[in-house]
Formats: structure tokens, C-alpha cells, sequence
């Protein structure tokens, strides 16, 4: 398993593998770039089938948070830490602990936040072992998914605006995929602005609740690329946008939570060739970071969620700069990630 010479290794500046035999511990931290400030980043618990699988996702995470930063503007750099494990049965004090000390030998080059598989109280185990932690109750901030969700609705009405030519989302047939802690709240927020849901989840409860609660239909976890729908928003995993799934969406616009939708990055040129608006993901994601950037003792929600509400300008420019240079959404925020990367080194 090469790193300099992986697919996915793209100047990274760190990367450690971390383990720790009395609690089990096998974590990969990798930290992208810390041009702009600490590489911030939050840690995921999966059951990789293989360490390279492991390693591809760290490497890919760090540096869309690099680039997620950058376009929040934001003093941040990007890195991931993920932990190699089933989430359901092999959390732990001792591997938070574990993995707390391991992000403290970073001294700061590094700060550890909630992802999937993560809550926010295991990261709260993880503070006792490190200051260099996010999103924690008592920093002030708390738990990032509710901005996270804010920041999605924001990008949804961004791209319906331009792709559909609708400033409401009155009667926007939305399908969201994955109803755990943003998928939730964005139903919430869909609802509440008239948006017709479809709705489907692996967790059958999540399903019946979602479908209580928001009138939402629901369809099987397969089914849900075939809904003929305006807008399809995956809020649970990455790289579901593939060759498989592009000629099934009937969507018109791609616009949801997960981080790494897009299998490959000629993916972003196939879904422009299909004509499908696709809000890239790293910005259209960025609201929980951003929430949590503005913790601290003279932390204010409302102030948090204006500048999570400034996704929706930032994803208006990069439609119309793809627009403008014929160029896949995707490719237009890396360029706008870039320059704004250059900028601050110029600047420093
Ligand atoms: P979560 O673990 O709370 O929820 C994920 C949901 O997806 C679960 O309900 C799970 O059952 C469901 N799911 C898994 N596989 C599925 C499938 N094949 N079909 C349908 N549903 C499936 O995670 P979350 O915090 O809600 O995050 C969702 C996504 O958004 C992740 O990709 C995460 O990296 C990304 N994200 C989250 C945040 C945040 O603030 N939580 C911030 C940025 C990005």
C-alpha cells in the first residue's frame, strides 16, 4: 500500500497510523494542509474491508476539508482522522482515550470534531486526553449536524434557483438519502419550506419516523437513484455517484450532505454532460464547520448560522463561473479552492 505514490495522495503534509493494542485502536489521521491554520477535520468509525480503503477515504476527507475551509473562509486547514472499527460494537473509553492522546501528540497541527460513526460525547472522551478538539458541549457550539443540514437547505435553494429557475421551494419534489443526523434536520427544514420528500434509509425506524413526522413517501435504499425527483440530496455515505447510478438519477439537481459523492472526479464531468446541477459537495457541506469555527466563550448562534447562510452566495458563484468556462461545478470549486488557497499564501 504505497503513500506518495497513492491515487489519492495530493501533496498530503502528514499522515500517521495510530494504534493502540490495549484498546484496540486502529486510526489513520491525515492531515492535507495547514496554509490557512490547524487542519481541522472530523474523525469517522467504519468497518473498512481493508486499510487501503481506510487510507483513501483519510487522504480524500483531508483534503476536501483543506478546500472546504478555504472556500468558508475560514482560518483552517483540512485533515480527517478516521478509526477503523464497527461503531455499534467497538467504541470504547480506552480507544477515545487512545485516540485523544494521539491527536495531542499533534500539538495542535491537527483538531478532532464528530463524523459519521462519532458523536459528539465520544469526541467529549476524546477531550480528556486533548484540548485540541471541536464541537464539543462545552466549547459552546455543541453538535454541528443541525448547521450542517442549515448549510444544505441553503445550497438546495441556491441550485434550484439556477437550475430550475425557482426562488421557493414550494412543492420541490426533494429525494434525501440517509436519515441520520443531517439527513433528519434537512427534512425538517425541506418540510417546513413546502418541499415534497421521498425518503429512504438502511434503518427502518428512521424511515417510519421521517415519514410520520414529514408526510415524506419512502422508497427501498436501491431504489431511491430511480425517484423521478427535482432534486436528489444523499445525506449518508460517499461515492454514490458512480457509473451505475448516473444514468438511473432523473434529478435534475444533485445538492446533499455526504462528503465524497462523487466516485471519481470524471463523475462531475458526467453529470454536467447529463445536464444534472451538482452542488459539490465540500461546500455545500461546510455549515458544521463553519458553525463550529465560531466557538468559544462569546460564542452566538445567530451570528453561526448568518455565515453557514453565506453557502448559498458561495455556490451561486461557482454555478456561474461552470457556466461561464463550460466546466463541470466540481471543477469550478477546486479553481475557486485553489485561488483562494494562493491568495492566502501570497498574502501570509
Ligand atoms: P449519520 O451516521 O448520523 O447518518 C447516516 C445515515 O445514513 C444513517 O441513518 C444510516 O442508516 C444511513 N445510511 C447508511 N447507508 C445507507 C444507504 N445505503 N442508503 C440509505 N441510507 C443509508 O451521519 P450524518 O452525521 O448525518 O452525516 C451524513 C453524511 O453527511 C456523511 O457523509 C457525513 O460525512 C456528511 N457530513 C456530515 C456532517 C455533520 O455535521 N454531521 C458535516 C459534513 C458532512
Amino acid at each position: 500500500m504505497p503513500l506518495f505514490g497513492h491515487n489519492d495522495f495530493d501533496a498530503h503534509e502528514q499522515v500517521v497510523f495510530c494504534h493502540d493494542a490495549a484498546s484496540g485502536l486502529k486510526a489513520i489521521i491525515a492531515i492535507h494542509d495547514t496554509t490557512r491554520g490547524p487542519a481541522l477535520g472530523g474523525c469517522r468509525m467504519w468497518p473498512y474491508a481493508s486499510e487501503d480503503e481506510a487510507l483513501t477515504d483519510a487522504l480524500r476527507l483531508a483534503r476536501g476539508m483543506t478546500y472546504k475551509s478555504a472556500l468558508a473562509d475560514l482560518p483552517y486547514g483540512g485533515g480527517k482522522a478516521v478509526i477503523i472499527g464497527d461503531s455499534h460494537t467497538m467504541k470504547s473509553e480506552a480507544l477515545f482515550l487512545a485516540m485523544g492522546r494521539f491527536v495531542d501528540t499533534l500539538g495542535g497541527r491537527y483538531v478532532i470534531a464528530e463524523d459519521v460513526g462519532i458523536s459528539v460525547e465520544d469526541v467529549e472522551v476524546m477531550a480528556r486526553a486533548t484540548s485540541h478538539v471541536a464541537g464539543t458541549r462545552a466549547a459552546g457550539a455543541g453538535d454541528p449536524s443541525p448547521a450542517t443540514a442549515y448549510g444544505v437547505l441553503m445550497g438546495i435553494r441556491a441550485a434550484v434557483a439556477h437550475k430550475l429557475g425557482r426562488d421557493t421551494l414550494n412543492g420541490v419534489h426533494v429525494a434525501v438519502q440517509g436519515l441520520g443526523h443531517v439527513g433528519h434536520h434537512l427534512c425538517h427544514g425541506l418540510a417546513e419550506a413546502g418541499a415534497r420528500l421521498t425518503v429512504s434509509d438502511i434503518d427502518a425506524d428512521a424511515v417510519a419516523h421521517a415519514c410520520t413526522e414529514f408526510s415524506a413517501a419512502s422508497v427501498a435504499p436501491e431504489a431511491i437513484y430511480d425517484v423521478a425527483t427535482d432534486v436528489f440530496a444523499p445525506c449518508a455515505l460517499g461515492a454514490v455517484i458512480d457509473d451505475e447510478t448516473i444514468p438511473r438519477l432523473q434529478a435534475r439537481v444533485i445538492a446533499g450532505s455526504a462528503n465524497n459523492q462523487l466516485a471519481e472526479p470524471r463523475h462531475g464531468v458526467a453529470l454536467a454532460r447529463r445536464g444534472i446541477l451538482y452542488a459539490p459537495d465540500y461546500v455545500i457541506n461546510a455549515g458544521g464547520v463553519v458553525f463550529i469555527s465560531h466557538e468559544g466563550p462569546s460564542f452566538n448562534e445567530a451570528e453561526a448560522f448568518a455565515h453557514v447562510a453565506r453557502i448559498r452566495d458561495t455556490l451561486g458563484e461557482i454555478f456561474t463561473r461552470a457556466e461561464q468556462q463550460d466546466i463541470p461545478t466540481s471543477e469550478a470549486a477546486d479553481h475557486l479552492a485553489q485561488d483562494r488557497l494562493r491568495g492566502h499564501s501570497a498574502a501570509a
